[in-house]
């Protein structure tokens, strides 16, 4: 407000009120207009910095809340993490060594997901805590990779069960005989003496003695290779089980099966005789991997109890004659 100014007049000796000029009055109101608003800035300047409005305080507590969420989700997926981190570890030590496939390497399994440039959008927010919001959503997505590749992992590992059991099945696991009918296990596999010629000669196979006519069965899944008549094998079958395994049956007084018949183990394939060279009633039994004559008494396993295999293994190893 223009405060009213007086002058003293020498002349009339009086005080005279001076009359304020236009340009003067709206100088001061101008002034005067310009303090207060400095004045109302400061003022909101201090009071918005040490006295916050309800709303405020209560969006700074919900701040605070959401910070302490974040730390503790952070902490959980440490957790996740370390537990993650445990399973890719058994996956890679027990299961995918169990099944025969290589680990899979650290850098495939911890492959980073893009770096920061994937958290742009974010960082651009010039969000306070955009550090940790980032650092979160960089271990989720990790997390999320690892879920993967071991997912993976698994698949491949199922995979691997699937055709290990087919592998299994077609093995040859038992004997080609039932063990109830076997009268003895007369000749192992390696150098034995020849029944017919007397001298020492690798035998190739193993000689199960047993009554004439007794079943023979297929000592695991396969394709029948051969069903014929030989000199030397006599009535003899041979079956083709895949992975590189085969196995031969000799000397039988008739076969029941054709070449390109499938035929499952345990299936009746023919009968004990003596045909070919042969002293007596037997079947000679050969397994064959990868093309050479391996010893069968390794491919018995399934159907016999361990005191059952000892006396088999005993009897094997036996130095005696064979009934070839
Ligand atoms: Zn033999």
């Amino acid at each position: 407000m223009a405060r009213i100014k007086y002058l003293y007049n020498p002349e009339t000796c009086q005080y005279e009120r001076v009359k304020a000029k236009p340009l003067d009055t709206a100088l001061n109101v101008g002034i005067f207009l310009a303090l207060s608003i400095i004045f109302a800035i400061f003022l909101t300047f201090i009071l918005g910095k040490y006295y916050k409005t309800e709303q405020e305080l209560s969006l700074q507590e919900e701040n605070q809340e959401l910070l302490e969420h974040y730390n503790l989700l952070n902490k959980e997926l440490q957790d996740v993490h370390a537990i993650l981190q445990s399973i890719q570890h058994r996956d890679d030590n027990i299961y995918r060594v169990i099944f025969e496939a290589e680990p899979i390497p650290t850098s495939i399994r911890t492959a980073g997901s893009g770096g920061t440039d994937k958290y742009r959008e974010l960082l651009k927010k010039g969000l306070k805590k955009e550090k940790l919001i980032v650092n979160t959503k960089q271990k989720i997505d990790n997390l999320k990779r690892m879920m993967y590749v071991q997912t993976k992992s698994y698949d491949e590992i199922a995979k691997l069960v699937k055709d290990k059991s087919k592998m299994l099945a077609c093995m040859p696991a038992i004997q080609p005989i039932s063990n109830k009918q076997l009268t003895r296990l007369t000749s192992g596999f390696g150098i034995r003496i020849h029944p017919i010629y007397k001298v020492g000669q690798f035998h190739p196979g193993i000689d199960f003695a047993a009554p004439m006519n007794t079943p023979i069965y297929a000592t695991g899944d396969g394709t029948i290779e051969k069903a014929e008549y030989e000199g030397g094998y006599g009535n003899h079958v041979k079956i083709n089980h895949g992975y590189g395994y085969k196995t031969l049956y000799g000397h039988m007084s008739s076969f029941v099966v054709k070449p390109g018949q499938k035929i499952k183990r345990g299936e009746l394939i023919g009968y004990v005789g003596s045909t070919g060279f042969s002293t007596a009633p037997h079947v000679h039994y050969e397994v064959i991997y990868n093309g050479e004559q391996v010893n069968p008494v390794y491919y018995f396993f399934k159907d016999l109890t361990a005191e059952e295999y000892e006396k088999v293994l005993e009897l094997a190893s036996k130095e005696n004659q064979s009934l070839s």
